[in-house]
């Protein structure tokens, strides 16, 4: 895999440069004997290439800290304006488009409404043109700085080749996202799975920073998951590791739209409740702030079954920490009261609070911060993959 990088390519192609650079991005800020003494290299070998990072305008040097035996040591801290990421987040209510900093910021955002009924490649044309007349108007200080595109879209999408298999929301089937844009537009695309990119923009900006281990349950109009194993995303064979939505929890249970019987979407995601109540989901949830009882039975069969999939999943991938997302948690967290205990009711008695639950810090702007997280995120893994 490579990088679109408009930088200096034979240099920037070096596992340590991209080693430091990611240990710079994950310290927030660090010291160049603080960086040596983690990665076993020698002080000169380190100063090199943080030379090289800073006239690159990757990294920054700021303030000073009290170093070891009572010397002073500059910090090292990424440059927020050293390059930018074109972040891009479809989704059925809305196309957005932003100019994101390497330190999760949005510096320049623009929407565009997703027309249902637009032939997909179609939509694709019209999201080139719109980036296109974005980067026009930017300065061609940052035009000349952004060093890839990254877009988030609900389904199941292929990685690396970035083709979407099926959006069922969308009605897509098998469009070649990244190949199509690639030759429309002078930039690496890289695609993926909403849910993943909500997990990697907690961890790298948001309120998963500190856990190497964790899991992500997101709950909308379906349900999904995703999972990062020692700072790693993990994708299975075929990248669609993590969608428990369809994991059968009742053979006898409701229909799913997938054709089988009792996925777990069809106890928790809000088209299934809606389906089953006859109600909008804001009357079911009223309902049950108002403890009728029909309400709470269908919102405590709701927690019961998220409480025992989670345990599941506690149980498979053993995470320090399950973040939990997704408009339904936004727009009713009652669903999600009591869910540790609910957690805790259905777990193997050895993980029993092993594990913190945490909710997103990241606001509205989370879909292309997270697109953008993606690249960022390949790009600092790039030092991985020159081992
Ligand atoms: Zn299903």
């Amino acid at each position: 895999m490579t990088l679109n990088l408009r930088y200096d390519q034979g240099r920037v192609r070096k596992y340590h440069y991209f080693l430091l650079l990611s240990l710079i991005q994950k310290y927030k800020r660090i010291s160049r004997s603080q960086l040596a003494k983690l990665t076993k290299m020698s002080n000169t070998g380190v100063g090199k290439i943080v030379r090289n990072l800073i006239a690159d305008e990757l990294v920054i040097e700021v303030g000073q800290t009290g170093g070891e035996v009572g010397r002073r040591a500059t910090l090292l801290e990424i440059n927020p304006t050293g390059s930018f990421i074109i972040g891009v987040e479809l989704d059925i209510n809305g196309i957005q488009i932003a100019i994101v900093t390497l330190t999760g910021d949005v510096i320049r955002k623009k929407q565009f409404p997703f027309a249902a009924d637009q032939e997909p490649y179609m939509l694709l044309d019209q999201l080139g043109q719109e980036i296109e007349a974005l980067l026009k108007q930017m300065d061609s200080n940052i035009n000349k700085k952004i060093i890839a595109i990254g877009i988030s879209i609900p389904g199941l999408i292929t990685w690396p080749d970035g083709r979407a298999l099926r959006v069922p929301q969308f009605h897509w089937e098998n469009i070649d996202i990244k190949g199509y844009l690639e030759k429309k537009l002078d930039f690496i695309i890289y695609v993926d799975n909403h849910v993943r990119t909500v997990l990697l923009a907690e961890s790298l900006y948001g309120s998963m920073k500190d856990y190497n281990d964790s899991v992500c349950i997101y709950i909308g109009s379906g349900v999904g998951g995703a999972a990062m194993l020692n700072g790693e995303m993990l994708r299975g064979h075929r990248n669609t590791l993590g969608e428990i939505g369809h994991m059968i929890v009742d053979p006898n249970g409701a229909m799913c739209d997938c054709g089988r019987l009792g996925c777990l979407q069809t106890f928790v995601c809000s088209s299934e409740l809606e389906k089953q109540a006859q109600l909008p989901i804001q009357e079911i949830f009223a309902a049950f702030n108002r403890k009728e009882d029909w309400a709470k039975r269908l919102i405590n069969r709701a927690q019961s079954y998220l409480g025992l999939a989670i345990s599941n999943v506690i149980c498979i991938y053993n995470p320090e920490a399950v973040l939990i997302a997704g408009p339904m948690i936004q727009e009713f967290p009652s669903l999600v009261q009591d869910i540790e205990t609910e957690v805790n009711k259905y777990i193997w008695a050895p993980l029993n609070h092993s594990f913190h639950i945490v909710y997103p810090e990241i606001g509205r702007d989370s879909g292309v911060i997270g697109a953008s997280a993606l690249v960022l995120n390949e790009f600092l893994r790039f030092s991985n993959d020159e081992v």
